[in-house]
């Protein structure tokens, strides 16, 4: 359509150096011709312009001081991206890759996720190119305080509410906490995933994990099928990764591997998955450190990850579950995957499929679990410790764990019918982004020109 290839235009040619940022724009905009084509006044209002330009963007210097006492610097940013259906919601990276393109399109996937979960939550996504691996404590707390010394002017529990993502967990949102709340002299839910004794909300660890579990059980109830003994490859082995395992493994499937930056770990009869979560989170071990612990594994090394590729995919399997960062599964490791049997791929990880590897999927119609549906989990469960805070209230973990069950089967009830309505059922693809575009755009289009 027209009006679709004229918007995608600019956007490439407004936002140059910015692959990240048009791949999640495109993959969006070209599957939403049938809803543009059939009301006019999203192109009257332009609707399309305003969603892919941010409402607001932050970058700021981030000085620290390490160890030694040498000044650092790096950038930081706060993109919000949109308010339409509620406070700007969405985490904090803290990776050296992190720059503008990467946040754009972690902020622009977050509103159409955030749509998705049918709360009253906005979309945005920040961070900074600080490298957290290697830093002492007191290294970490001097960053986030920096960082949070210009941030706190951005932000508010009515305003824009962080959470963590890559490289920011409770140690690092504990640390944000305390600097927002000393120099705003406000106790507040400014952010989420907080530790539980200052209000954080109980299941919020595990929640982008579980939800993804949920979201791929509900996928697989719709074939018919079930998790029980269905071979898994995973990705990553961080906060969703771990959970994720943690309940596949209550489900029953048996997981083939993990990953970190440094290689996959894998194993034919199934890992150890208590054992493997035991050494990340308590010792802080690396994957191949388990090669010590079973015998019966292999660890493969990578040298550059993700430009390399990871030998995860590689493996013989029923369903692959990338769970480390985006672009993960190229064209090649689909066409693997493929020939090796996979038949169902479900993204804990942010947009981790490549635009070829997505068409690979579907030339072999592949069921694939798109990320914004798949792991918007953890998001509503922040959104639930909003509701708590604002109320002063604790919930129960059995509480948290039930409205997570409701909202990933909501979400994947929702766009599986609108898959239905536009193509067919399994495209779930499509009826994610054009579910999730729907509400948003119906929502600007009352709110006038803003
Ligand atoms: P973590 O930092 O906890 O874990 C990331 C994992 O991926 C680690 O095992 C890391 O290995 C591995 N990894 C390997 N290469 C890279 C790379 N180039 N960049 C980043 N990570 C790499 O992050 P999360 O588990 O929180 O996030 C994983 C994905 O899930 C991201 O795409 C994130 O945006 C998405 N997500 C997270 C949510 C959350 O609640 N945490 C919510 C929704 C989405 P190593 O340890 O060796 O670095």
């Amino acid at each position: 359509m027209q009006y679709i290839e004229e918007v995608l235009q600019s956007v490439k040619e407004s936002n140059p150096n910015e692959p990240e940022f048009y791949q999640a724009v495109e993959e969006v905009l070209s599957s939403i011709n049938q809803v543009v084509e059939g009301n006019n006044e999203y192109q009257q209002q332009a609707i399309l312009e305003r969603l892919v330009e941010p409402e607001r963007q932050a970058i700021f210097r981030v000085p620290w001081l390490d160890d030694n006492g040498k000044v650092q610097v790096n950038r930081g940013f706060r993109i919000e991206f949109s308010s339409t259906l509620g406070p700007y919601k969405g985490g904090l990276r803290f990776h050296p890759s992190v720059n503008q393109s990467v946040v754009k399109f972690l902020g622009f996937e977050q509103v159409l996720k955030n749509a998705l979960t049918g709360l009253p939550l906005g979309g945005a996504k920040g961070g900074a190119d600080f490298n957290p691996k290697g830093k002492s404590d007191n290294e970490i707390m001097r960053f986030c305080q920096s960082y949070m010394t210009e941030l706190y002017r951005h932000i508010g529990a009515n305003t824009d509410v962080p959470a963590g993502d890559i490289g920011v967990g409770a140690r690092e949102i504990g640390y944000l906490f305390g600097q927002y709340k000393r120099i705003s002299n406000q106790f507040e839910g400014v952010l989420t995933g907080k530790p539980e004794i200052m209000g954080g909300s109980s299941l919020r660890t595990e929640a982008t994990g579980y939800g993804v579990a949920y979201f791929l059980s509900a996928m697989l109830d719709a074939k018919g099928d079930s998790l029980r003994g269905k071979r898994c490859l995973v990705s990553g082995a961080g906060n969703v990764a771990l959970y994720l395992m943690e309940k596949l493994d209550q489900y029953d499937a048996v997981i083939l591997s993990c990953s970190d930056s440094k290689g996959t770990l894998y194993c034919k009869d199934g890992l150890d998955v208590a054992l493997v979560k035991h050494l990340k989170n308590e010792q802080g071990a690396e994957l191949r450190d388990y090669l010590n612990e079973l015998k019966d594994s292999e660890f493969t090394p990578v040298n550059q990850y993700p430009s390399d590729g990871h030998h995860v995919w590689r493996y013989e399997a029923d369903i692959a579950l990338p769970c480390a960062t985006q672009n993960e599964i190229t064209e090649k490791d689909a066409e693997a995957l493929v020939e090796n049997g996979c038949s169902v791929v479900c993204e804990g990880a942010n947009m981790p499929t490549t635009a070829d590897a997505l068409k690979v999927f579907k030339d072999n119609d592949v069921f694939l679990g798109p990320s914004k549906a798949a792991n918007a989990g953890g998001v509503a469960t922040s959104q639930f410790e909003m509701a708590q805070n604002a109320s002063m209230q604790k919930w129960r973990a059995e509480q948290v764990d039930e409205k997570l069950q409701q909202v990933m089967k909501s979400i994947f009830d929702t766009i599986s019918a609108t898959a239905k309505q536009y193509s067919n059922e399994h495209d779930l693809v499509l009826g994610a982004n054009i579910a999730g575009f729907e509400r948003v755009a119906d929502a600007m289009l009352k709110q006038g020109v803003v």
